[in-house]
């Protein structure tokens, strides 16, 4: 079981540079791959958040010279909505978190959010703007209201309590000496997937930021955490009002969202809700609901074996 996921060194640089205004906690999500290049232009604004909508327009990007990635990528989503970016796998649906990241910079084509072009904003007011729950927590070694509070640093203890609750955190604090206070990895405290996922979701929630995006674990989870997980987060986006964006590997997760889009090679292929997609017998929706249904189904039937046995 690993604690961190950043390397040391680099989690000691960001602990020398706490007092700074704005830690990009999301900035560690991704830390091993993006490059650091990107700046804002001599004439960036802050980014004036109204609805929260997001746009991309023929957004065509590659990591590698010659190896589109996205081609041509148009979609968007209303402010106060819930959309899911679903697809194969290699298909680009991280790609996208990361250029609304602005971690890369798309090779053509242009992103908006409440139509600013994201590369005329500050990074700081874009990165502000956006929360990220990612597939894998980074927990650093200090309590786990600390490991909260990287959410927002100026959150005060009764905040980080509120959140910790809304996230449903409650059966590990109980199981936690101190609670909030225990310090992550004492005493050979385990924290298990779903818990470092939650833990995730209270530091967005702290973040109070209007852009919300979940990056759905692939193999962390089990079916049954992950269902209960997305309801704790549907419960609190609801609340919020903010837009959600899904990278989800289960359809049953996002079959609920406002609008599904559906990415292949680069670009989106299919784009409805659950039901218009299904509507379509034909749709590759329609071909993966199947396939996931009939996996779903052998999951299930391998585990009342187990139960007889
Ligand atoms: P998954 O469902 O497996 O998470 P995805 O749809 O999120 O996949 P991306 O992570 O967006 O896919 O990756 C799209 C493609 O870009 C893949 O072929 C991947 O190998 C490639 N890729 C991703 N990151 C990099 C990188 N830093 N350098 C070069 N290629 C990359």
């Amino acid at each position: 079981v690993f604690q961190l996921s950043v390397p040391l060194n680099f989690l000691g640089s960001v602990y020398r540079d706490m007092n700074q205004a704005l830690l990009d906690m999301e900035t560690l999500f991704d830390v091993r791959e993006h490059p650091v290049h990107i700046k804002d232009s001599p004439d960036a604004k802050p980014l004036q958040i109204k609805n929260g909508d997001i746009r991309f327009e023929n957004v065509c990007f590659e990591y590698r010279p010659g190896v589109p990635i996205l081609q041509n990528a148009s979609f968007t989503i209303p402010g106060g909505t819930k959309a899911a970016f679903v697809g194969p796998s290699g298909s680009g649906k991280s790609t996208i978190l990361r250029l609304l990241f602005r971690f890369y910079e798309p090779t053509s084509g242009k992103i908006y959010i409440d139509d600013q072009e994201i590369r005329s904003v500050t990074l700081s007011s874009l990165r502000q703007a956006v929360g990220v729950v990612p597939q894998e927590t980074p927990l650093f070694n200090d309590t786990v209201g600390n490991n909260i509070r990287f959410g927002r640093l100026s959150a005060t203890d009764a905040e980080v309590a509120e959140v910790a609750n809304r996230a449903e955190l409650d059966t590990l604090l109980r199981r936690l000496p101190d609670g909030l206070e225990t310090t992550v990895g004492e005493r050979g405290m385990m924290i298990s997937g779903g818990e470092r996922q939650r833990l995730a979701i209270a530091r967005v929630l702290l973040k109070q930021a209007p852009i919300i995006f979940f990056d759905e674990a692939t193999s962390a989870l089990d079916t049954q955490t992950e269902s209960i997980l997305m309801d704790t987060i549907n419960r609190n986006i609801n609340k919020l009002g903010g837009t959600a964006l899904f990278i989800a590997h289960r359809l049953r997760t996002v079959a609920e969202t406002d609008k599904i889009f559906v990415l292949r090679e680069g670009a989106v292929a299919e784009e409805g809700s659950h039901r218009e997609l299904l509507a379509n017998k034909n749709s590759l929706y329609s071909f993966m609901w199947k396939a996931q249904e009939v996996q779903q189904l052998a999951e299930e039937i391998e585990l009342t074996e187990e139960e007889v046995i």
